[in-house]
Formats: C-alpha cells, sequence, structure tokens
C-alpha cells in the first residue's frame, strides 16, 4: 500500500485529507455483534473480574515485585496538567513536568548513588540493553573487549541484552553457597584478561541471596579494566541500606515498576532507567534534562551519546507514580526493603521444614525452595502452582532460576500483613500435607478458576488471540 506520503506530499490541502478518508474507508461492513451497551458493559465487567490482581490476593510472583501500588500515585498520574501534556510541547510549555523528570532523577541518584541517570527506557529489559549500549560505546576503541561474564542464575534478559550489542556471553557458575565462584572467576579473568567487556550481576541475585564477595568481584574486574554492570530488579532488598555504587557497580538499570509502585504484569507500561558513574554519563540518550538555574530543557547537544533509546523521553506517567512514591515514603523507604527482607525470611523459616530449601541462609526479599521432595511423590512444583490458585493465591515464580530443579520463587514484598503471610503458609502447608496423603488430586487443580487447565502446548504452538464472532 502506498503511503500517505508517496501518494501526495501536500499533507495539508483539503481535498488531499477528503481524498484520503475516502480512500480508507471501510468497503463492506464490519462483522461484530449486534447487542446493547449493557450487555456490552456486562461482557467486559466479566472478563476483568477473571484477572488477578493485587487488590485480589498475595501476589509472591518471584522477582517480580507485585507490592501495593498506593492510589495516591494514581491520583497524581491523572492530574490534569501531566495527563493531558504531549511530548512536543515546547521546553518553557512543560517546566512542571521536566522538574519532575529532573527531580526523580536526583532521588535515584541518591538511592544508587550513582551520578547521572537517564529514564528513558520503557522496561527493565530496554534499561539493559541501553546500558549494554553504553558499555559497548564505551569500549569504541578497544575492540578485543567482546566478552560479558552473566552468572548461570541471571534473568534471560542479561545475555539476551549483551548479545544485541555485540558482546560473546560467559556462563559462570554459582557455588555451593549460591554466589559468584569466585575462584572460577578468578581463572575466567586470568584466561580472557583484556577481551572482557563488563560482568552483569544481580546482587541481591535472583535466588534472593546477596554476594557477600561483591568487593572482592569489583576490584578484581576494575584491575582487568572491565566494566561492572548492576541489574536493579531486586533493588526492593537493599534501599537506604547500600547501594550499587557502593558495591562497585559502574552502570545500573532499575525497573519503577518493581520497586518504585507502578502497576506492571501484562506487559507494560514500565520505567528502566539507567544510572551511570561520571566516566560514563557522557554516552547517555539524548535528551537529557539540564536546569540552568532558572528553567528546565531537554538538552541534545551531546556528540558522545549513542543517541536515542525511546521515541520521546519515556513513560513519563510512570515517572509521577514512582516520584509520588518516593515522596510520600522518604526515609522510610530503608524500611521498605528492612520490611520486605523480614517477611521474605519469615516465610522461609516457616516452609524449611516442608519443601527443599537448596539454600541454607538467610535470604534477602525473596528465596527459592525446590519442589524435589514433592516431585518424588509424582506432584510437580507445576501442579502445586496450580493447587495456589485454588485458594485465592497468585503462584510464586515457578522454575527460575534454572540452576534449581522444581524452583518455587517467593516474593512476598512490604506491603502485606503478617496475618496474609501466615495464611499462605499454612496454605503451603496444607499442600504439601496434601501431597503426602493424596497426590493423585494434583491432576485435577485448578477447580476454581475461569480457565480451568490450560493446554500450554497448544496456546504455545498455536497461538490465536483473535477475536472470533460466530452467530
Ligand atoms: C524483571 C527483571 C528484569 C527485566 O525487567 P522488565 O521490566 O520485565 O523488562 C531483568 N532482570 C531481573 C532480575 C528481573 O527480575
Amino acid at each position: 500500500m502506498k503511503t500517505i506520503f508517496e501518494k501526495n506530499k501536500n499533507l495539508h490541502s483539503k481535498s488531499f485529507l477528503d481524498n484520503e478518508i475516502e480512500f480508507n474507508k471501510r468497503k463492506t461492513p464490519l462483522n461484530l455483534p449486534d447487542t446493547t451497551e449493557l450487555e456490552v458493559m456486562r461482557h467486559y465487567k466479566e472478563l476483568s473480574d477473571r484477572n488477578f490482581c493485587i487488590e485480589k490476593g498475595f501476589y509472591p510472583l518471584g522477582s517480580c515485585t507485585m507490592k501495593y501500588n498506593p492510589r495516591a500515585n494514581e491520583v497524581a498520574a491523572r492530574l490534569e496538567g501531566f495527563l493531558n501534556l504531549h511530548p512536543l510541547q515546547s521546553d518553557c510549555d512543560c517546566q512542571g513536568a521536566l522538574e519532575l523528570i529532573y527531580d526523580l532523577e536526583e532521588a535515584l541518584k541518591i538511592i544508587t548513588g550513582m551520578d547521572a541517570i537517564t529514564l528513558q527506557p520503557c522496561a527493565g529489559a530496554h534499561g539493559e540493553f541501553c546500558a549494554m549500549n553504553i558499555v559497548k560505546k564505551y569500549f569504541e576503541n578497544d575492540k578485543k573487549r567482546k566478552k560479558v561474564i552473566i552468572p548461570d542464575n541471571a534473568h534471560g534478559t542479561n545475555p539476551m541484552s549483551a548479545k544485541m550489542n555485540g558482546f560473546d556471553c560467559i556462563e559462570i557458575k554459582s557455588d555451593k553457597n549460591g554466589e559468584v565462584d569466585f575462584e572460577e572467576l578468578k581463572l575466567l579473568v586470568n584466561n580472557y584478561g583484556e577481551e572482557i567487556a563488563a560482568i552483569m550481576m544481580t546482587n541481591p541475585n535472583t535466588l534472593g541471596l546477596f554476594d557477600k564477595n561483591i568487593l572482592k568481584i569489583s576490584e578484581l574486574m576494575h584491575k582487568n579494566g572491565s566494566l561492572l554492570y548492576y541489574d536493579g530488579a531486586n533493588l526492593n532488598a537493599i534501599m537506604g541500606h547500600t547501594n550499587p555504587r557502593l558495591m562497585g557497580f559502574d552502570i545500573v538499570h532499575l525497573n519503577l515498576h518493581k520497586t518504585f509502585s507502578t502497576p506492571h504484569g501484562g506487559g507494560g507500561p514500565g520505567a528502566g532507567p539507567v544510572g551511570v558513574i561520571k566516566e560514563l554519563e557522557k554516552y547517555l540518550p539524548v535528551p537529557t534534562i539540564k536546569f540552568d538555574g532558572q528553567k528546565y530543557y531537554r538538552n541534545y547537544d551531546n556528540p558522545y551519546t549513542i543517541g536515542k533509546i525511546s521515541t520521546f523521553y519515556g513513560n513519563f506517567s510512570v515517572f509521577v507514580r514512582a516520584y509520588t512514591y518516593i515522596l510520600m515514603m522518604g526515609n522510610k523507604l530503608k524500611n521498605v526493603s528492612s520490611d520486605a527482607v523480614l517477611a521474605a525470611n519469615y516465610i522461609k523459616e516457616k516452609l524449611k521444614k516442608y519443601f527443599k530449601l537448596p539454600y541454607e541462609r538467610s535470604c534477602m526479599h525473596e528465596f527459592v525452595l525446590s519442589g524435589d521432595f514433592q516431585k518424588e511423590k509424582g506432584v510437580s512444583t507445576l501442579m502445586m502452582a496450580k493447587r495456589l490458585m485454588d485458594s485465592n493465591y497468585h503462584p510464586p515464580t515457578v522454575y527460575f532460576p534454572l540452576i534449581v530443579h522444581e524452583a518455587m520463587m517467593i516474593e512476598p514484598c512490604e506491603s502485606e500483613t503478617k496475618e496474609v503471610l501466615d495464611n499462605f503458609i499454612q496454605t503451603m502447608i496444607n499442600i504439601a500435607k496434601e501431597v503426602e496423603n493424596n497426590p493423585e488430586k494434583f491432576s485435577e487443580y485448578p477447580i476454581s478458576t475461569p480457565v480451568l487447565k490450560a493446554d500450554e502446548t497448544l496456546a504455545a504452538r498455536h497461538l490465536n488471540t483473535k477475536y472470533e464472532f460466530n452467530n
């Protein structure tokens, strides 16, 4: 089909627009159901009722930080001035929005210890891509630095982000404590030396464990001339207690939609800001938001930049929510992390008698159990996850990280009461007992959800999301 531009360059002539409308008009009527507005409302209400959400029940989906999203965030995001902004408005026309972006960046600098932040990336994975693009640019004149070291429990987006920027990934094993195997790392650094551009780490890692060797690791990598990249998806564990800068990281991404309480799931919208140390600041995407003492402005003037990473400046409404949350919490952000860690350890201690705990040590904001004992009785982790749905719980993250068999990754967050945690613990204990006494029943679950057991193979192989109306 010809584009508008090919057909007529004179975009503003009336006759052109008339022709355009005529051309695009549907020639045959759309086959829609003929029904009443009330019936339509009932249809959509019924669909929305089928969704599970944090307001409906406990959502301990590990690594996703499904915390409560305070309603005050929503009120702020819906303020007229924010809601009706257009990204092409001039700087003088949107001083308030630019000030909010600037202030949010300042807050994130304090929280991460980094020297500069960009809010442009629209998801964690997008932030990773942006960060690894900066790493690539930093080593532009050092062509042999083509390797990136990534632990075996990393989120799958880490190797993908490195690969998409042309790096080769080297996997490093975890040791028996669930930390990066430091002796192995020394060997890798010895073997590959100046070929290593960076190490990508998550700390606490996806086992919910804090790598106590982090200072030794950063010293080793820096001595080798390599950069340290921090996957900040687990920031909810450490806020106000430590930060990636103190651990020796050079570049980080955050997930505002996780740590800073904006609704997520179902694919967005999110925000994956990237923070960097001074030496990397000049590579940040344009525009950067500056303040000249009188007004805020978007600065495009930077010959070193990696360029643009989003069409405009990211998901602004997510910034408003995250900023509101940070202002509301203030110094109590530190308590957010303490409470999240306390809740995870509480559940872990209560459940370790009933499920295999592969790493017997205190955890951070989440922990990973193995369903190995139950699997021996014929009940897999997936079956237990389905059973949890019948008790109105969102199941934990399952089968991740890949290094734990039958993994169940539980992240309660700080926003739950002890009563909720106790009820969940009791349900898990009941499940463990049910596996002992009645393992056959597990093939039937779930029995109470709107969609019962989904045929996951069929869904993956023949995905069909199309509306089909059969009269
Ligand atoms: C969620 C997550 C990511 C990716 O973030 P998205 O916002 O989902 O793209 C990366 N790493 C870890 C450890 C995560 O938990």
